[in-house]
């Protein structure tokens, strides 16, 4: 009898694992015994160890999902700190989490001077993305011209296009941080009229929309890509100053100090002292 079900164990692992349900096959042994002891039935059981499966291929995926956003660091609404950057709705932002925009196929733009947070609210909604599910994928601009310029030289285009085509969500950081030469341009206007309607584009810039002909160099090149990026768009402006100077000051006076200072220009000042680790990235 001992024989026979350890011959059946040997037997069940073999399929288990040639079916590919790793969970069930690590758990099975363990789930039977607290099955017994629980008087539960057979079916109670597989249900068990199905539900076991597909929480850990849920888990695996959600992983994989994330590292394949590539995310430079990790940010999340939670340490946002709102009351220091009151031209941002929270409100808004907590309903851009719900991901429905991705749904409508609608694109986000965080127009803001440096350090005032667009990449941090970038990366927390692109995260939020993630965790829903939806396929993302984060570059800085200069990298992805990059990439698509030396995928040019290789021939590899259509490759990366195809890769792009696939997304849910892209996110470009930093749009006209660096002019981009006419080449460059001309690739990433071909990306943003692609994702046009098909795949919602996040895109972070400090330039105002005047200056954007500078980047991009061709006014009709411009026109068309605000055009589609701003069709069905929603905008967030970061005003007032960069959070890492904020941080600073904030140790150089002593908290009280800062607290003060920012009671004058917002409607709600930040906790004194709060977010030191707030430039400890980006
Ligand atoms: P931007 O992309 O606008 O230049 P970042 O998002 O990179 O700015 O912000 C600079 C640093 O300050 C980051 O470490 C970010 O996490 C932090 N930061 C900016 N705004 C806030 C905020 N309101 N609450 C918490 N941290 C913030
Ligand atoms: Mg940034």
């Amino acid at each position: 009898m001992k024989q026979l079900e350890a011959k059946s164990v040997v037997l069940l692992h073999h399929h288990l694992a040639a079916l590919h349900l790793p969970t069930i096959r690590a758990e099975a042994e363990k789930v039977a015994a607290r099955a017994a002891r629980d008087n539960a039935d057979h079916l109670s059981y597989l249900l068990q160890l199905l539900e076991l499966e597909l929480l850990e291929r849920e888990r695996r995926a959600a992983e994989r999902r994330l590292k394949a956003a590539r995310f430079p660091t990790l940010k999340s609404l939670e340490d946002f700190d709102f009351a220091a950057r009151p031209s941002v709705n929270k409100v808004m932002i907590t309903e851009l989490s719900r991901c429905e925009y991705i749904d409508r196929r609608e694109n986000v733009l965080f127009v803001g001077n440096p350090g005032t947070g667009k990449t941090h609210l970038a990366i927390a909604l692109a995260t939020a993305a993630c965790a829903k599910g939806y396929r993302v994928r984060f570059f800085r601009v200069t990298e992805l011209v990059t990439q698509l310029i030396e995928a040019r030289d290789e021939r590899g285009l259509l490759g990366l296009r195809g890769r792009l085509a696939k997304l849910d969500l892209l996110v470009l950081d930093e749009l006209g941080y660096v002019p981009a030469s006419k080449v460059g341009a001309e690739l990433l206007f071909d990306v943003i009229s692609t994702a046009y309607e098909r795949t919602s584009l996040m895109v972070t810039t400090n330039l105002p929309f005047e200056s954007w002909t500078e980047v991009l160099g061709s006014e009709r090149l411009t026109g068309a890509t605000l055009d589609r990026l701003t069709h069905r768009c929603q905008i967030i402006e970061t005003k007032g100053e960069s959070y890492r100077l904020r941080d600073a000051k904030a140790r150089v006076r002593g908290p009280k100090a800062a607290g003060e200072e920012h009671h004058q220009g917002e409607q709600a000042p930040a906790p004194a002292g709060a977010k030191e680790g707030g430039s400890k990235t980006g």
